[in-house]
């Protein structure tokens, strides 16, 4: 197991010290997270490491996940949608059934928690009981609600204003709640199996094991199966690179226990690859990490064709390991991708294509962005830089 003391070589010792400054006033602190997976997209894989690394700061942190059936994870998936601008019918029933999955999780929530910290929206309806609790509340969201709409919006956000703070990664976000705002951008893990080093023959094992020829360049995109990653959006750019370039296409992901849509789209993605041998879709379990980790390593280039992104951990993992990459500007993926230094924006089919063709017609071009992209992740968006933002927050609001 990683200890703090271990990103040193990462992140300097000051911040190390720093860290270690705010966690002995927090010392003690009980913290409860609750979110709706343990395994599966961008929340699941920032708690795995921040709830241990606050642990090992000395707070007692428990990490809970609300526990629903189908139809309530298929409401919060329709709400998910709704925040990213989707059109959708939000019915009286489908609001029944997140009330009742909300009352039926009150248990969940430690009597004795100093923080409580709900995120997203699935777990929001337990800030109901806000009142009759006496620690702080603080609603995470990890998602672009700039567009979300009216009447989710409205059924929602009753509950992030009993909130006593909300958090955001930027600041495009955030939302007047009546109460304080943080900004934070999420991080990865630099020491974790995802993204350490590997080495040749590691690269080389797990090339073989999920038989991916490497005599072409590879353009990869790994995500959750989800329409808002656009991954037939993903082949029609490819089919146009490949009219340039010869190369192939990696498409490698996972579902997530509260996304019910994931095995729809993949149908439809391998209907749109029609089983082109230069196309590889990857179902990835969840303990795929090196396999992530290798497949962004041996990419040419990495894209993320999102239509909507809160964060984008997935870029930020391929800027990490010097990828040149190519993605949509929106959301999270603008404060990564600065474009022409950090990576290239591309904001159509066309344009990424044209982007992703350039990138692999000029290997200089695909080295200064790669390099670049490295610096800017370590300068912003490591693990010990959002520890600290973390532990500062939780002491502004104890007080
Ligand atoms: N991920 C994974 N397995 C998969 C697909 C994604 O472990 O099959 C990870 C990915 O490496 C990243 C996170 O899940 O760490 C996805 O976070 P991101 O912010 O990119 O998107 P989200 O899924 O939260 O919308």
């Amino acid at each position: 197991m990683t200890r703090i003391m271990d990103y040193q070589v990462v992140a300097g010792e000051q911040l190390i010290e720093e860290i270690y400054e705010l966690a002995r006033r927090l010392a003690g602190c009980r913290v409860q997270h609750i979110n709706s997976t343990l395994t599966g997209g961008g929340v699941a894989e920032i708690l795995k490491r921040l709830v241990p690394m606050m642990q090992e700061a000395g707070l007692e942190v428990r990490w809970d996940v609300i526990k629903g059936d189908e139809d309530f994870f298929r409401v919060t998936k329709t709400f998910h949608n709704a925040f990213h601008g989707v059109p959708v019918d939000v019915t009286p029933p489908m609001l029944d059934v997140y009330r009742r999955i909300s009352r039926e999780n009150y248990d969940l929530v430690d009597p004795r928690a100093d923080f409580i910290i709900l995120h997203d929206q699935q777990p929001l309806g337990l800030a109901e009981i806000r009142p009759g609790h006496p620690g702080r509340w603080l609603w995470y969201c990890h998602i672009d609600p700039v567009d979300v709409s009216r009447e989710v919006w409205d059924f929602l956000s009753p509950w992030a204003r009993l909130c006593d703070a909300s958090i955001y990664h930027i600041p495009a976000y955030a939302r007047n709640l009546g109460h304080r705002q943080y900004i934070m951008p999420p991080a990865i893990d630099p020491l974790a199996e995802k993204n350490r080093e590997v080495t040749p023959s590691e690269i080389a094992a797990v090339i073989e094991r999920l038989n991916i020829p490497l005599d072409l360049p590879l353009v990869v995109q790994i995500s959750r199966f989800d329409r808002l990653k656009d991954p037939l959006g993903v082949v029609q750019t490819f089919r146009l690179i490949r009219q340039e370039v010869p190369c192939r296409l990696v498409l490698a992901g996972g579902g997530a226990t509260d996304d019910p849509e994931g095995i729809q789209v993949l149908q439809e993605l391998r209907e749109e690859a029609a089983h082109d041998p230069d196309i590889i879709i990857l179902e990835l379990p969840p303990t795929s990490d090196l396999e992530i980790n290798v497949l962004q390593r041996v990419a040419a280039v990495v894209v993320q064709k999102s239509v909507r992104e809160g964060f984008g951990l997935t870029v930020t993992e391929a800027m990490w390991k010097s990828r040149p990459v190519v993605a949509s500007p929106v959301g999270g993926i603008t404060v990564q991708i600065i474009n022409g230094l950090t990576g290239l924006a591309a904001a159509s089919t066309e344009e990424m294509a044209r982007a992703v063709v350039r990138i692999l017609r000029d290997p200089s071009l695909a080295e200064k962005l790669g390099q670049n992209a490295r610096e800017h992740v370590k300068k912003n968006f490591i693990l010990p830089i959002y520890f600290k933002r973390w532990l500062e927050i939780l002491v502004t609001e104890k007080g």
